[in-house]
């Protein structure tokens, strides 16, 4: 028997590949594109797309969390996996036992680092210096001091230092010059203290289109591979990854002056139809699109009206015509008319929050890569 469902997300794997590829093409010969596959690929399945990616041709990946590398060891054999938020005092053994590259990012880190078995702190490592992203990664201040004491800095394999950008969305914020001549300047100073000298990446998604002074040798793209625009403002480079319907459950005639949904929050001033749609915030479909969102039936624009509940929504579909709505009709939430940035607009969020949200309702299909 198989279990009927009411609302089917869609990730389109050849596009993944496809938007890889393109990426590789921007860079130059010495550069390579990575990988990040954290929050199991922005919430689209990292068990499926990291072998998809790693079959483009992808041999640096970067996760958020020690568990994260784990699960995504499991699918990956060569790969290096980086762990962005790098070791914790719970965690020993595993770096060494499933071959990941933990991510430095304090001076605590460093030194528990040191403090582990042989077989684990004489691994390669990677060091994240913060140029003004003010998050994860050595501060500057400390990074001065880090330098004075070189012989245990030295005592790390680094293989790898990297920084990250706040604003590589706006092309024209200051703000990504600065940390980029700031990563230059200090990876520089820290470079000729391994052999051979690390590599570098400091590029995410929209920092690749900042130009070739911001690739280095890896970027770390993770939005655009996953379909999100990379350049905002602009026609969207990659191609589209996620398609969401959910089925219509009831749809009924309404009359003028009615109410529709918790609290009331829309009153119809005229007579329409009403469809009720099975998916809610409980799969991602933000309570914010209230009154405000609107989805696609058979490519007519049908409006959200009134409070977005836990499993369902409801759409006015007056305009549309009565055989496209019948009850068991699935109706596109995203796809060819809307997209993940598209609804972020409406949501009040970014396309990242959208895909990450999509919860474990959904039917989940996979469009294999050819
Ligand atoms: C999430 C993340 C990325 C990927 O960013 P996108 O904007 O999704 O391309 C790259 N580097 C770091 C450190 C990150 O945390």
């Amino acid at each position: 028997m198989t279990i009927p469902h009411r609302a089917q997300l869609t990730i389109d794997l050849a596009a993944i590949a496809e938007n890889y590829r393109r990426l590789q093409r921007m860079l130059g010969e010495g550069t390579r594109c990575g990988a990040a596959i954290k929050a199991d690929c922005y919430g689209l399945g990292a068990a499926k797309i990291a072998r998809v990616l790693a079959a483009a041709g992808c041999r640096d990946f970067f996760v958020a969390t020690t568990s994260e590398g784990i699960a995504a060891r499991a699918v990956l054999d060569s790969a290096r996996i980086f762990v962005l938020m790098g070791p914790a005092d719970d965690d020993r053994g595993a770096y060494a036992a499933h071959r990941l590259t933990a991510v430095l990012n304090t001076r605590d880190q460093i030194e528990e680092w040191l403090a582990r078995d042989a077989a684990e702190s004489a691994l390669p490592v990677a060091l994240h210096l913060d140029t003004g992203m003010t998050r994860l990664g050595i501060p500057l201040e400390e990074i001065e001091s880090l330098l004075r004491e070189r012989k245990n800095l030295q005592k790390l394999k680094v293989c790898h230092i990297l920084s990250h950008l706040a604003c590589s969305e706006e092309t024209e914020n200051p703000m990504n010059a600065l940390q980029r001549d700031q990563f230059v300047l200090l990876s520089e100073r820290l470079l000729p203290l391994w052999q051979p000298r690390p590599e570098r990446s400091f590029s995410n998604s929209s920092g690749i289109y900042l130009g070739r002074s911001y690739h280095f040798d890896i970027v770390r793209p993770g939005a655009a591979l996953y379909g999100l625009n990379p350049t905002p403002g602009h026609e969207n480079p990659m191609e589209n990854v996620v398609t969401l319907e959910a089925r219509i459950q009831q749809v009924r005639t309404i009359d003028a002056g009615r109410t529709v949904g918790y609290g009331a929050t829309h009153r119809f001033p005229g007579p329409t139809r009403v469809a009720t749609l099975a998916a809610g915030y409980a799969d991602g479909i933000f309570r914010s699109l209230s009154n405000r969102g609107a989805v696609y039936v058979s490519g007519h624009r049908a409006p959200i009206v009134g409070r977005v509940s836990m499993d369902l929504i409801t759409i006015d579909v007056g305009h549309v015509p009565e055989h496209l709505t019948r009850p068991g009709s699935m109706v596109e939430i995203l796809g060819p008319h809307q997209s993940p940035d598209d609804l972020a607009l409406a949501a009040d969020t970014n396309g990242y929050e959208v895909l990450t949200a999509f919860g474990r309702r959904y039917q989940r299909r996979y469009l294999p890569a050819p």
